[in-house]
């Protein structure tokens, strides 16, 4: 199928959407007749189709599967689309936009193995929980070439290639989802394509290989997801200028990747069921007798840090054949063997660290870890004394005036420090990791042209207990569904109405309100909390009395019994507590917990990154909570589609024009294709002349002061062309 054939959908037999048939949820329009079929929503919430039989009154017959008959009331019937709509896949080709209609025809073709269908300019990828034969070298092939134009995230890639040639910007790739939604999977999809145009610089190759390293050292198991990313991954791909013309051809020369701090208290803390950061289950499983020695190494079942949640394998998952594969990816990222492993003996030191145990020395409840094997293999390791190590876990520093003086631990606070040892070396080890990936990527000096990212961050998260960790990551993700909402819906309506184009204004949801009670300053979630936790008295009671005193008049914010508090996200309430940060006591060791600033800091810059560049969303959807297979239900979709606001975007691109081009840029792009001479003429009439020789009907396209705009699909039609004459 051709982009000419797709406009022709668009054109003829999709009906332009009437105003009153946006408001999908709106259904009073609607005058159901007898052939017709209809959505009902049946007591458990679902949806079912049915065919109305007749209509008196209030009341409508209908006829479902299976022969049953109901009768319901009329206004509560949803309109259906025609068969021959079964399986669209821009949902943008829905004649009726309502919310089953949307789920039946993701699940009509999920249960095909279409798992990617356009929701306007947005990709929706619903997690397939298997193999599915959509990707390699042959698909790849297909969508550089323009064979194959079904959704895929192939076709994002692609398109950003494109446009990043085509206007000289550099683009992103904005993946977000729930936890398990195939976000990771999805981004490393994506950098497959980019690499595979790489260009046979060989970088292509260590860009992938970055993906087992990251994952080994930053994806743990938990309750959602086998495979969870504990940390927020962007990655940048530069490409050379080479070919830039064509368009064909572009060569990666470099890359960059930039990550979010890892959520570091898995190491020392994980919930029964869940796992640990991968590395050490497959240390443990997978090295050598000679490593072992070295290391003191011993089984996963032995070390307390792995041993408290109970959980050491993962299904259809051979930790021991992971561990080749890690060190196979080090190589490559030219982590010399040396350096690997000082790296396991860290991972070691961490494991050993976790059975260090304390035992009193005197009435006051002191104590000193205990001389035994664990502490003398993590002095050994970590290449320190081992008195000093002893010192370290048992007393510390505290600045009191001019003078510091030196107090003694109980068993709690000689535990909080002792976690803290391991979770900052673990952090250590993650960020030099990165640091070492990105030498490794960042081959030679080249001059560089454009650049593509990637982002794939973790999701919305609201659990029974949510502390910091969901704290931030609900505001990061509060951003990007600003930066989501500013691109679609803002800035066209706004870009419409500066540039005098006829445009009736279609409401979306804001949330600005969310972001506002995070960042207001001084008087903001962000910076009352800063404050808090510098008063070294503060505890999750006070905090909560302070935010409850300033910001009760936020609607997004409420005031719980106690400690607790209620954020209203768009994606959904959280309660908090326990956001306040423990004084760290192990002020003598690098602090792991490196407040709360670097987390949000580094985010904000992520986020400014990815403000400068032309970005192409992917909204990742979990058909199931138990990552299974052919299981799709309707109501865990419809909650994902609402939060991050699916139909919205549908139904704005439906009735706007998503493409855009100014009256210079599209003289000077198309102007050659013209049969008349209009070298002396202006921009606008150029435009105008290419316009009407190519026959674009009126209702297709808008002219603005300085830019022309277009519903979706039309400007392929003259690409096309430009393609075939070139
Ligand atoms: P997230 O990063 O959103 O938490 P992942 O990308 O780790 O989720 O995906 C979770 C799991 O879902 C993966 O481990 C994989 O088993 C499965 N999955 C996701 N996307 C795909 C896909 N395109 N094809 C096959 N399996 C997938
Ligand atoms: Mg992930």
């Amino acid at each position: 199928q051709s982009l000419a054939d797709d406009m022709d959908t668009d054109a003829a037999t999709m009906p332009l959407p009437q105003s009153d048939e946006r408001r999908w949820s709106d259904t009073s329009a609607y005058a159901p007749k007898k052939t017709l079929q209809s959505w009902i929503q049946l007591p458990n919430g679902n949806w079912e189709l049915g065919k109305i039989l007749s209509t008196s009154g209030e009341e409508s017959v209908l006829s479902l599967a299976e022969g049953k008959v109901i009768k319901v009331m009329t206004e509560t019937l949803v309109p259906a689309n025609p068969d021959i709509l079964d399986g669209v896949d821009d949902l943008m080709q829905l004649s009726y936009l309502n919310e089953p209609s949307v789920l039946y025809n993701l699940n009509y073709r999920y249960n095909q193995d279409m798992i990617y269908t356009k929701a306007g300019p947005v990709l929706v990828a619903v997690n397939p929980f298997k193999e599915v034969p959509l990707y390699g070298n042959r698909y790849i092939e297909a969508y550089r070439k323009r064979s194959d134009e079904s959704p895929h995230v192939y076709a994002i890639a692609d398109t950003a290639i494109r446009e990043m040639i085509r206007d000289e910007v550099n683009q992103s790739i904005i993946i977000s989802g729930e936890s398990g939604a195939g976000k990771t999977e999805t981004a490393k999809i994506a950098m497959q394509y980019l690499a595979a145009l790489g260009g046979g610089s060989g970088i292509e190759y260590e860009i992938l290989k970055t993906n087992p390293i990251l994952e080994a050292f930053g994806n743990a198991k938990t309750l959602r997801n086998d495979n969870s990313s504990r940390f927020g991954k962007l990655i940048e791909i530069h490409f050379s200028e080479i070919g830039k013309i064509s368009g064909a051809q572009v060569q990666t020369c470099k890359c960059k990747l930039t990550i979010t701090p890892l959520h570091i208290s898995r190491v020392v803390q994980c919930a029964e069921g869940e796992r640990s950061y991968h590395i050490f289950y497959q240390l443990c499983a997978g090295a050598s007798p000679a490593l072992r020695e070295k290391l003191n190494l011993t089984s996963a079942h032995e070390y307390k840090y792995l041993r408290q949640s109970n959980c050491y394998s993962i299904n259809g998952v051979d930790d021991a054949e992971r561990f080749h594969t890690v060190k196979e990816a080090l190589d490559i990222v030219h982590v010399s063997k040396k350096d690997q492993e000082s790296v396991f003996a860290m991972l070691a030191s961490v494991l050993w660290l976790g059975n260090v145990s304390f035992y009193v020395i005197d009435n006051e409840n002191h104590v000193e870890p205990v001389a035994d094997e664990s502490l003398s293999t993590v002095a050994k390791l970590i290449g320190c004394n081992i008195n000093d190590l002893k010192l370290s876990l048992s007393k510390r520093n505290m600045r009191v005036g001019k003078d510091t003086i030196v107090q003694k631990l109980t068993l709690p606070q000689a535990i909080d420090a002792r976690d803290a040892l391991a979770k900052s070396i673990y952090s250590c080890l993650f960020d030099w990791l990165v640091e070492q990936i990105n030498k490794s990527l960042a081959v030679g000096k080249r001059r560089t042209g454009k650049c593509i990212s990637i982002l794939d961050i973790y999701g919305f998260e609201s659990f029974d207990k949510n502390s910091f960790e969901q704290f931030c990551i609900n505001y990061a993700n509060e951003r990007l569904q600003q930066h989501f909402n500013r691109h679609l819906f803002k800035l066209e309506q706004e870009e419409y109405i500066q540039d005098g184009i006829d445009w009736t204004r279609v409401d979306f949801e804001d949330n600005q309100d969310c972001l506002s009670l995070f960042e207001k300053k001084p008087l903001g979630l962000l910076t009352l909390l800063d404050e808090e936790s510098t008063f070294p008295n503060g505890t999750d009671l006070t905090l909560a009395n302070k935010l409850k005193q300033h910001l009760l008049s936020n609607s997004c914010f409420r005031g719980d019994r106690g400690k607790l508090f209620t954020v209203v996200h768009y994606a959904g309430e959280v309660q908090c507590l326990g956001l306040k940060h423990k004084p760290d006591v192990a002020s003598v060791l690098v602090t792991a917990f490196k407040s709360s600033k670097p987390v949000v800091g580094q985010l904000f810059q992520l986020m400014q990154r990815l403000g400068n560049t032309t970005p192409h969303f992917i909204r990742c959807i979990k058909p199931n909570n138990v990552q299974s297979p052919g299981l799709y239900e309707q109501g865990l979709v419809l909650q994902q589609l609402r939060c991050c606001g699916v139909l919205e975007v549908v139904r704005i691109s439906r009735s706007g024009f998503p493409t855009r081009m100014s009256h210079q840029k599209f003289a000077r792009r198309y102007g050659f294709l013209l049969v008349d001479n209009v070298a002396d003429k202006d921009p606008l009439s150029v435009s105008v002349a290419i316009l009407h020789q190519f026959n674009i009907l009126p209702e297709m396209y808008q002219v603005g002061y300085t830019k022309l705009f277009f519903r979706t699909g039309q400007i392929g039609v003259l690409e096309d062309t430009r393609n075939r004459t070139l």
